[in-house]
């Protein structure tokens, strides 16, 4: 078994704030908030990074997606707007080797990213 954060918060053995769970995803808010809003949506199986994900991950990184526009509206952000991220390998500024989207709102992005 590997050693994961994002895999021990699913399996509720590491505390988060839990905003969406169905039976492959998990959505919490982010420890660190680098926005007014800041959720981590991740695939409740571990895939390492978007650089390990296969066809197989194809479906479960679509919910990932439709997880981000269902907070965007329990939020309040729909219609304001909202951004996704996921930043991938040392230079992409990744930190957790779990896959997750970063979903952020409620400031202004930087154009230049
Ligand atoms: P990344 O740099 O894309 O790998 O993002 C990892 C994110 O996980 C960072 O934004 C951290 O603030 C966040 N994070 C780290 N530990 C926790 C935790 N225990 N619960 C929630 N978010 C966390
Ligand atoms: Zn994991």
């Amino acid at each position: 078994m590997i050693d994961c954060l994002f895999c021990r918060i699913v399996a509720r053995q590491s505390p988060a704030d839990i905003t969406y769970e169905d039976d492959e995803v998990l959505a919490f808010k982010d420890i660190y908030p680098k926005a007014p809003v800041h959720h981590l949506i991740v695939p409740k199986r571990h895939i390492a990074s978007l650089l390990d994900a296969t066809q197989q991950d194809a479906a479960v990184l679509g919910r990932c997606l439709l997880v981000a526009r269902r907070l965007a509206e329990t939020t309040g952000y729909a219609e304001k707007g909202f951004r996704l991220g996921i930043n991938t390998g040392p230079e992409g500024g990744q930190v957790v080797y779990h896959v997750h989207v970063h979903f952020t709102a409620g400031r202004r992005p930087r154009t230049d990213a």
